[in-house]
C-alpha cells in the first residue's frame, strides 16, 4: 500500500504490527513520528582506519574483505562468532558473541565495513562486537547507515535497536521524504538562514558532519518552538477577538482611596501590578493575567483591589484558593482589607456548601472559597472577576469550568496568582497566551530568614537551641516531613505521623505539639492551625503540600527534613512560612545526604534569598520539569527544543512577532493558521 506521512507505522516494510507496538512505546505511531524521531547522539564512525594501524582502545571503523567466519565454543561454555578481515595492509580476527546466526549470513569474500571497540583477547588484538554493513566494494561507504560515516544513535527500547532503526528511517527518507512540507514561513526562513525541512529531516539522521547535523538540529527546534509560540499567540488572538468582559472603571481617586486605607504602603511593584491589572479590565477583552510573587510579595492585596474594582462597578468578584485552609485565611485577610469599604467577604467551602444561601444574586458580593464554588449554588450571576490563587494546584479542567461560572455571554476577567518564581523566559514559554506582572521585591522590613543546613551529627543540638529559642521568644516551629512522592500521599502523612510521634515522646516532651496533613478532616485541619496561630501549639508537623500559602507571623522557627528530595524554589516556598512577622526567623535544613553536590546545592540557600535567583539557579540544576511540575512541563509539550536556551526562545520569539505584527490574523499562512486555531478556548492550556 501507499505510504503516507500519517499512515501507521506497521505499514512500513519489516515493520508490522508487533514492532509497531514497540514503537509506540516511543511515542512513534506514524509515519511522520518515525521520520521526525531525532537521534539523541552520533558515533563518529567516519574515519576509515587501516588495519595494520589499530590500537587496543580505540574506536575504529574498517573497511576489508572478509576471509573467513567460525563459531567457537570457549573455554567456560559461551559461543562466539569469530572472523577475520583483511585490507592492503593486514589483518584483524573479529569476535561476536551470541550471534550464532551470523555464520549463516556472512560468507568469506564478502567485502565488509566495521565499526566497534579494538581490544585484547588473550595475547591478541580483535575488533569486538563490532556493528558491520556488507558493502558493493571496498571503502565504499557511500551508501553506510552504521559503519563508516556520522552514525546516528537513537533513544532505543526493548527489542528496538538503534541499528533497526536506522534502517527503517533510512527507508522511509528515500520513500517518503519528498511529501515533508515546510511549516515556516518561507520569509522566516530565509531571514534566519534555517535549512529547508526536508534537508533538515534528512541531515539529521545521516548527517556528513557534525556542523550540519547541528544546523538540522537547530532548524528543527526552531520550529517546534516556532510552533509552539504560534499556538500560544493564537489563543490570545482568539482570546481577544471573540470572548467578552464587563469593562470595570476604577479611577486614580479610587486607587488611592484604597491604597490610603491599607495598613502599610504598597510596594513599587505591587502598584504597577495594580495598575496593570485596573489598564486591563477597563478592557472589553477579558483580562487574562498571571501575577507572579515570591512568598511574602503580597500578592494577595493586589487581588483584593482588583476585587474592590469589580464591587465599585456593581459586579461579583470571586478569589478561589488550593484548600480550605488557604481559603479561609483569605476570606480572613480580604474581610480586613476590605472592611474600610464597608464590604463582607463571603466564604464558600466544602464545609458550608449545605448552608442556607445568604448571597443575592442582585447584589454584588466578593466570595472566597475551593473548588466547592464550582458546585455551589450560592453563586451569583454577575461575576466579573476571578482570581486564582496557587495556579499550579488547579487542572485544566478547573479552571475550564470556572470560565463558566459566569452566566451571562461575557466572561469575567481573569487573575491568576502563583508563588512559583518562574523564570520571565520560561513563563513566557509555558504560559504566553498569559499577560505577566511580577511582584520582584517583598515588602521592605522583612528580616531575611537566616538558613542553614544541619548535617546529621549536629541534630541534637539544633533541637536543643529550637527549644530554647522558643521559651525565649514564644514563637512557633514547623517541622516538616518529607516529600516522598510528588504529591502527598499515604506515606507521606505516615512519615509527618512518625515524625510526630518521635518529637513528641523523645525531642521536646515539654512541649505542645501539633500534626497537619492532607488526609485530616477540614474542621481537624482548621482546628490545628488555629492552635498554632494562637498558641496552644508551638510546635507543628506537617506534610510538605498541606498549605503551600499560609500565613502565620507568630512563626519564627521551620525546619524541613530530607531536604534534599526538595527543588531549592519548593524549599525557598517553605521557608517563606516564616519571616513574616518582626522577629528574627529561622530556617533549619535537615539533611542525611552529605554529598558534595546536595551540600552546594542546599547551601544556596544560606545566601541566597530571592526567589526569581533561586529558581534561575534551579533551572540549571534540575531543569524546568523540577520548576514546573512534570505535569506544567508535559504542556509544553516540546521534545527537542529545551525551555533553558533562552536565546534560541528570544530569537523564535523576535520572529514570531514580526510575523503576526505584519499579519495579526495569519491571512496568508493559511496552514499556521490551521494549526493554531483550537476550537474551543477551554484548550488553552490543554
Ligand atoms: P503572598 O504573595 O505570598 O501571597 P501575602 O499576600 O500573603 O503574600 O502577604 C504576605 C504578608 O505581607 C501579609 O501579612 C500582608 O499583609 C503583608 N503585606 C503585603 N503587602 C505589604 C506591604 N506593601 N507592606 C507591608 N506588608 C505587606
Ligand atoms: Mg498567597
Amino acid at each position: 500500500m501507499e505510504l503516507r506521512l500519517d499512515s501507521s507505522v506497521q505499514y512500513v516494510p519489516r515493520v508490522g504490527p508487533s514492532m509497531a507496538g514497540k514503537l509506540k512505546n516511543l511515542g512513534i505511531n506514524t509515519v511522520y513520528d518515525l521520520l521526525t524521531y531525532v537521534p539523541f547522539r552520533y558515533d563518529d564512525f567516519s574515519v576509515i582506519s587501516k588495519i595494520a594501524q589499530l590500537r587496543p582502545g580505540e574506536t575504529v571503523t574498517i573497511s576489508g574483505t572478509l576471509t573467513f567466519i567460525k563459531t567457537f565454543m570457549t573455554k567456560n561454555g559461551k559461543r562466539l562468532v569469530m572472523g577475520r578481515v583483511s585490507d592492503a595492509t593486514g589483518s584483524i580476527d573479529i569476535t561476536w558473541f551470541n550471534q550464532q546466526y551470523l555464520v549463516k549470513i556472512l560468507k568469506p569474500g564478502d567485502i565488509m565495513s566495521l565499526s566497534g571497540k579494538v581490544d585484547w583477547f588473550g595475547q591478541k588484538i580483535v575488533l569486538s562486537s563490532p556493528v558491520y554493513e556488507v558493502l558493493q566494494a571496498v571503502g565504499d561507504n557511500s551508501a553506510s547507515l552504521h559503519t563508516g560515516r556520522l552514525v546516528p544513535v537513537y533513544s532505543e527500547t526493548e527489542g528496538l535497536s538503534s541499528k533497526w532503526l536506522r534502517g527503517r528511517i533510512a527507508y522511509l527518507l528515500k520513500h517518503c521524504l519528498s511529501y515533508m512540507s515546510d511549516r515556516l514561513p518561507e520569509e522566516t526562513i530565509i531571514q534566519e538562514r534555517l535549512m529547508d525541512m526536508q534537508e533538515a529531516i534528512q541531515t539529521v539522521h545521516f548527517p556528513k558532519d557534525m556542523q550540519s547535523a547541528q544546523r538540522a538540529r537547530e532548524r528543527l527546534i526552531f520550529e517546534e518552538l516556532f510552533l509552539l509560540f504560534m499556538t500560544s499567540y493564537g489563543q490570545k488572538r482568539l482570546w481577544q477577538t471573540t470572548l467578552q468582559a464587563p469593562r470595570l472603571s476604577f479611577d486614580s481617586a479610587n486607587i488611592s482611596k484604597f491604597k490610603h486605607s491599607l495598613p502599610f504602603t504598597l510596594t513599587n511593584d505591587q502598584s504597577t501590578a495594580l495598575d496593570e491589572i485596573v489598564t486591563d479590565i477597563h478592557k472589553a477583552i477579558p483580562m487574562n493575567r498571571l501575577l507572579e510573587g515570591d512568598v511574602g510579595a503580597g500578592k494577595t492585596v493586589v487581588a483584593a483591589g482588583a476585587m474592590l474594582a469589580a464591587h465599585a462597578n456593581g459586579y461579583s468578584a470571586v478569589l478561589m484558593a488550593p484548600t480550605q485552609i488557604l481559603a479561609e485565611q483569605h476570606h480572613r485577610t480580604l474581610q480586613q482589607i476590605l472592611a474600610a469599604h464597608d464590604i463582607t467577604v463571603e466564604l464558600i467551602t466544602g464545609g458550608t456548601k449545605k448552608k442556607p444561601l445568604v448571597t443575592i444574586a442582585s447584589k454584588p458580593a466578593i466570595i472566597v472559597g475551593t473548588h466547592a464554588i464550582l458546585t455551589s449554588d450560592r453563586i451569583p450571576k454577575n461575576i466579573a472577576l476571578i482570581v486564582i490563587d496557587e495556579q499550579q494546584r488547579f487542572g485544566v479542567t478547573q479552571r475550564a469550568a470556572l470560565r463558566t461560572l459566569s452566566h451571562t455571554k461575557q466572561i469575567p476577567h481573569q487573575l491568576i496568582m502563583t508563588a512559583t518564581p518562574i523564570p520571565r523566559t520560561l513563563a513566557q514559554t509555558v504560559f504566553g497566551d498569559l499577560d505577566l506582572s511580577i511582584l520582584h521585591t517583598v515588602p521592605a522590613g522583612r528580616m531575611p530568614v537566616k538558613t542553614w543546613v544541619v548535617p546529621q551529627q549536629k541534630r541534637t543540638s539544633a533541637y536543643a537551641w529550637i527549644d530554647k529559642e522558643l521559651k525565649k521568644n514564644t514563637g512557633r516551629a514547623f517541622v516538616i516531613c518529607p516529600l516522598i512522592d510528588e504529591s502527598e500521599s499515604l506515606t507521606t502523612v505516615r512519615a509527618a505521623t512518625s515524625e510526630y510521634t518521635r518529637l513528641r515522646k523523645h525531642v521536646f516532651p515539654e512541649r505542645s505539639i501539633a500534626l497537619l496533613h492532607g488526609r485530616m478532616k477540614s474542621n481537624e485541619k482548621t482546628a490545628v492551625l488555629a492552635g498554632f496561630r494562637n498558641g496552644t501549639y508551638d510546635i507543628l508537623v506537617s506534610t510538605p503540600v498541606v498549605e503551600v500559602g499560609i500565613d502565620i507571623p507568630e512563626a519564627t522557627i521551620i525546619v524541613i527534613e530530607a531536604a534534599e528530595r526538595f527543588g531549592l524554589s519548593q524549599l525557598h516556598q517553605l521557608r517563606g512560612r516564616v519571616g513574616r512577622g518582626d522577629k528574627p526567623s529561622f530556617c533549619l535544613l535537615f539533611t542525611e545526604n552529605e554529598s558534595d553536590d546536595t551540600q552546594r546545592r542546599l547551601k544556596s540557600l544560606e545566601t541566597v534569598h530571592n526567589g526569581p535567583d533561586l529558581a534561575e539557579l534551579d533551572l540549571t540544576l534540575r531543569g524546568p520539569g523540577e520548576l514546573l511540575g512534570t505535569r506544567q512541563h508535559g504542556v509544553s509539550g516540546l521534545t527537542l527544543a529545551s525551555l533553558t536556551d533562552t536565546h534560541m526562545i528570544s530569537r523564535v520569539q523576535k520572529s514570531v512577532a514580526q510575523l503576526t505584527a505584519k499579519d495579526p490574523d495569519l491571512a496568508a499562512f493559511p496552514h499556521l493558521r490551521g494549526l493554531v486555531k483550537r476550537d474551543t478556548i477551554e484548550a488553552v492550556h490543554a
